[in-house]
């Protein structure tokens, strides 16, 4: 599938790559010293929230356990409670920000269901505007993105600093 706006892509593609992501996305954003770098909105001891660098729509956000996990039996109840939690605020943070008309909310296991990285499972959120869904994706497999990534994450990113880090505690 091809994306025709993309400015965020040649400096991403350009750009050296020091110390990352030579692994799992999931994992360098639970640990990477530069969330900015990773796209992560939020992260805890349990959970991250990051930008999709490759979006469907404006506000594609993904939510992934910090655990190294690829099914959802694997995970223990706190990462689990983490990753709804989240999904839950997210959902909240995007219909404040971008007042969408719906969502598609939901998760793909292993690359036959789809799934970019299989081994760290994560829950997709992507809001939808009536109309969004123009004959070019369907027809031609081409998204159309109009905002660009950093735009999206300095617009995201106060709101999600002001989760309380402990909020899954209360
Ligand atoms: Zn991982």
């Amino acid at each position: 599938m091809e994306t025709l706006f993309t400015p965020w892509r040649y400096p991403y593609l350009t750009a050296p790559k020091p110390d990352q992501p030579a692994g799992c996305i999931f994992c360098v954003a639970a640990s990477s010293e530069d969330v900015r770098a990773t796209l992560t909105l939020y992260r805890n001891a349990d959970a991250v929230v990051m930008l999709n660098k490759y979006p469907y729509t404006n506000g594609h956000l993904m939510i992934a356990p910090v655990a190294h996990e690829a099914r959802l039996f694997e995970s223990n109840d706190r990462s689990l409670r983490a990753l709804i939690r989240l999904t839950a605020e997210a959902q909240r943070i995007l219909s404040d920000v971008y007042r969408p008309d719906g969502f598609n909310v939901g998760m793909n296991f292993g690359t036959v269901a789809g799934a970019g990285v299989a081994d760290h499972y994560h829950m997709h959120i992507v809001p939808r505007w009536s109309g969004d869904s123009n004959f070019m994706t369907v027809t031609a497999r081409t998204r159309l993105v109009p905002e660009e990534l950093e735009v999206t994450y300095e617009k995201l990113v106060p709101h999600f600093a002001g989760l309380r880090g402990d909020f899954l505690d209360a």
